[in-house]
């Protein structure tokens, strides 16, 4: 839906990435007068996609975590976030991974949508370790547990360090857990460590055929269905601050709105610099240090026939492993290699050319100094 000349909105959603389409159709839902401003003319954000000369891209979706079949009793996070949605599991036609694998020097843990798979396999090459790991899977917080837990914010490694005898084993989770989702160098907070080791290594990875185009579509039909408004183009430039509340939002076409909440989803940093007066008591949000590079390649499907069957890979060509902003542009020493034809496809979901997505860390400041013409190629 087009938004309506009224300039006044119970809420005020800036961003349509996925966290800010998904709180606009629980706020629409429940009757609020909602609007969601975009600065780009697509929806999705970071996970959003595109087309050069007919070939469909995305721009980052290696995989659906936390997936379950369908119909699997016990309130999981992707049950209960279509169930909230009021989406039906049929529009994200999620199809499973094969296999996937962490790799490190001469040793490999293979793991996929069945958890015995993964403890299958450190019992084979970590088997002084594997009494360890049962324990420290049988007293890992439940997702509700863990985001509200105490200790939240204390060491993941540390944590792993009391159940794991094998150090070499504990990066190796690190490894894949940090690359899906940790801010920390060389660690990951505990209530992440116990939300990404269950929705990526006790649930597991899925995958539209179409891609993220089919979530965000069926997300924006939603959307728009409860009678949510959407502005895109529309760059939110400042929110004007009165007595240490936002009172308007300035927008990029020079129209001012009111609203009676401002959701942000654009970060922390982007969202404090929008503001026209920065509370006194407040510290500036501080820029993370990681970040990573993606490098995307298509191919004639049969050049990989036979030699890969898995859907992921988190590597690392060292020990220990090193998650770390790098010196140089990029560490290509460790990331994740993704191969999105290798889910379960069948019949015409099949696709026809090969995609390889390839994730490292990288160095932004190094990224930000080089010229244009350097930076593009
Ligand atoms: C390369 C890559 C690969 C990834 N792979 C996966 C994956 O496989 N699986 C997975 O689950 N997650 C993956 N992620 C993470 C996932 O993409 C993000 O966690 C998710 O998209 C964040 O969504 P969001 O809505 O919170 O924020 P964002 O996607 O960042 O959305 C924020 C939106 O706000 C808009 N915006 C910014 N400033 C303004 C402004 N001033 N006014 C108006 N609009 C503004 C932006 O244009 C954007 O559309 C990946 C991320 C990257 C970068």
């Amino acid at each position: 839906m087009q938004r309506s000349e009224r300039s006044h909105y119970d809420v005020v959603i800036i961003g349509c990435g996925l966290s800010g389409l998904a709180a606009g159709i629980r706020l629409a839902h429940f009757g609020k007068k909602v609007l969601i401003l975009e600065k780009h003319n697509a929806p999705g954000g970071l996970n959003s996609f595109y087309s050069i000369a007919g070939r469909k891209y995305d721009v980052g979706l290696h995989a659906v975590t936390n997936y379950v079949p369908r119909g699997t009793k016990g309130g999981t996070p992707l049950m209960r976030v279509l169930r909230q949605l009021r989406i039906d599991w049929e529009d994200f036609a999620l199809i499973p991974q094969k296999t996937s694998r962490i790799q490190f020097p001469g040793v490999a843990l293979n793991f996929d949508n069945d958890f015995q798979t993964l403890e299958a396999s450190v019992a084979a090459a970590f088997p002084k370790s594997i009494e360890g790991f049962r324990k420290m899977v049988s007293i890992l917080p439940t997702f509700d547990e863990a985001l509200s837990h105490p200790n939240r914010s204390t060491s993941g490694r540390a944590f792993l360090k009391t159940y794991i005898q094998d150090p070499v084993l504990i990066d190796m989770l690190l490894c894949a857990l940090c690359y899906y989702g940790s801010a920390r160098e060389d660690d990951i907070d505990f209530s992440q460590l116990a939300v990404l080791f269950r929705s990526i290594l006790m649930e597991g990875f899925a995958r539209p055929a179409e891609g993220i185009r089919r979530i965000i579509r069926a997300l924006l039909d939603r959307y728009r269905q409860t009678g949510g408004e959407r502005q895109m183009k529309c760059a939110v430039t400042a929110l004007n601050i009165k007595a240490g509340r936002v009172t308007s939002l300035t927008l990029s076409t020079g129209e001012v709105l009111t609203a009676d909440t401002v959701l942000s989803s654009i970060g922390a940093v982007e969202t404090f610099n929008l503001l026209s007066e920065k509370p006194e008591a407040a510290k500036p949000p501080i820029p993370g240090a990681l970040s990573f590079v993606e490098t995307l390649s298509h191919y004639p499907l049969a050049l990989t026939q036979g030699l890969w069957e898995e859907t992921i890979v988190f590597f690392s060509d060292h020990y220990p492993f090193c998650y770390r902003a790098p010196k140089e542009l990029i560490d290509p020493g460790s990331g994740v290699i993704c191969l999105s034809h290798n889910y379960a496809f069948k019949g015409e979901d099949i696709p026809t050319e090969g995609c390889l997505r390839v994730t490292a860390l990288a160095h932004p400041q190094a990224w930000h100094k080089l010229d244009a013409s350097t930076y593009a190629v």
